[in-house]
């Protein structure tokens, strides 16, 4: 959905809301499909004094897995949005919370996207003291204690590391 900025730069209007959702289910990001259930968004485009904003809330499922357990994981997002939105004239310089639009049509959905993928975060827990797996016989030590564990294994892992590292190098 696009939003003509015309009725907002000639101020016949100062405010233009906006809501929608995104299916973003077939999206790859870091080679998954994270995101099962469609992304809602909601907002206003206002002016004043000529200065154009956009400002806006973004509500996602993330679908994930725990970075130690492997444990699948859906985290809820919710990402406020608040940009300036300025013409690109070819001077001005993206930042952070400064949108560039050409033309003089406007898709919320391609400033608040980014926005979004920028408030994942690379690590999630299924819970901040969660155990992992135990990286020799990979059982879930939240759930069963394993007895592969103890020093005479660790070491040799390590020189099994060792000789794998050796490996790889080559
Ligand atoms: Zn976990
Ligand atoms: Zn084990």
């Amino acid at each position: 959905m696009k939003i003509d900025l015309k009725k907002l730069i000639s101020a016949k209007t100062e405010r233009i809301p906006f809501e929608g959702s995104m299916d973003l289910s077939a999206e790859l990001f870091n080679g998954e499909h994270p995101f099962h259930s469609p992304v809602r968004y909601t907002g206003e485009i206002t002016s004043h004094t000529d200065v154009l904003r956009l400002t806006g809330q973004v509500e996602a499922e993330y679908s994930t897995r725990c970075a130690r357990c492997l444990k699948p994981l859906v985290i809820p997002l919710s990402v406020q949005v608040d940009m300036v939105l300025l013409p690109d004239n070819g001077e001005t310089e993206e930042e952070d919370d400064i949108f560039l639009f050409q033309g003089d049509k406007i898709d919320p959905e391609e400033v608040l996207l980014p926005e979004l993928l920028l408030n994942i975060d690379m690590v999630y827990l299924c819970k901040e003291d969660c155990r992992g797996l135990c990286p020799r016989c990979g059982v879930d030590r939240n759930v069963t204690q394993c007895d592969c564990g103890g020093k005479q294994i660790d070491d040799r892992l390590a020189v099994l590391k060792t000789l794998l590292d050796s490996k790889q190098d080559h």
